[in-house]
């Protein structure tokens, strides 16, 4: 699956989501960011089950992860399984849409690459 980010032309920097407000690293935009489509893998760098949550949307318990993406960018998403079973800092980490029960919507949720 391919995330829509983007590239700095500038200073190179890789930033993901794709915005119009400026490179993260050095400020440079409008044309000065290219589109760049990043491959949804990368390396688990930390986690954490959250056991109570006020917010309808999702039911607790579930997992909250940041991926380092191979491209660069870190982003924090919830991980696509209940609880931590299985996780460890380093484990390959790889992304897909989810439509959580009941909704149409999907949301880019990650999982351990070997599953
Ligand atoms: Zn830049």
């Amino acid at each position: 699956m391919l995330l829509f980010g983007q590239q700095c032309r500038k200073c190179g920097h890789t930033g993901f989501p794709r915005q119009i407000y400026g490179c993260e690293m050095c400020g440079a935009y409008g044309e000065m960011l290219a589109p760049q489509e990043l491959e949804a893998v990368g390396v688990l760098i930390s986690f954490a089950e959250v056991h109570r949550y006020q917010g309808g949307e999702i039911e607790a318990p579930f997992v909250i992860g940041e991926i380092r993406l191979q491209s660069g960018p870190l982003l924090r998403c919830t991980l696509d399984q209940r609880g931590e079973s299985g996780l460890y800092i380093g484990a390959e980490m790889r992304g897909s849409l989810t439509a959580p029960t009941g909704e149409r919507a999907s949301e880019l949720r990650f999982r351990l690459a070997r599953d």
